[in-house]
């Protein structure tokens, strides 16, 4: 079976004061977390305050790069099927995210992903995932 990646339309996000810096970054295709000054976690989503310790948190470029660690494809919320996942970025942390620009039936577990994003029905890139190229 085949179920080839179909764009679908995409909710703006909400954006906040404590976000704003993320979706920047997200616009220049970049994706960011934020690290504790205090005990060094990094963590997801972004936060504040540290929800390890309440220690102060800044951001820090990721890699983009992970590994699918749970994939399922979602056919029944619409007509157009897309891929959720839950993958491990190599910096340790897991992000709840879409799969995209693939087939959908040959995701794996283990499988290499890169970040990449698509754009929202108001143009805001939206932080995503595609199979690796290298
Ligand atoms: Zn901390």
């Amino acid at each position: 079976m085949s179920t080839q990646y179909q764009e679908r339309p995409l909710a703006a996000p909400i954006i906040d004061a404590a976000t704003r810096s993320f979706w920047n970054a997200t616009q220049e295709g970049r994706l960011t977390a934020r690290r504790c000054t205090s005990c060094d976690k990094l963590h997801w989503y972004p936060r504040p305050l540290c929800p390890f310790c309440q220690g102060d948190t800044e951001w820090e470029p990721l890699s983009g790069n992970g590994t699918i660690y749970s994939v399922s494809v979602t056919r029944r919320a619409g007509p157009i099927p897309y891929a959720i996942a839950y993958v491990a970025l190599d910096e340790g942390i897991t992000v709840l995210t879409n799969i995209v620009d693939c087939d959908l039936d040959e995701l794996r577990i283990g499988q290499r992903v890169q970040f990449c994003v698509k754009a929202a029905e108001d143009g805001t890139n939206i932080p995503m995932f595609t199979p690796s190229r290298a």
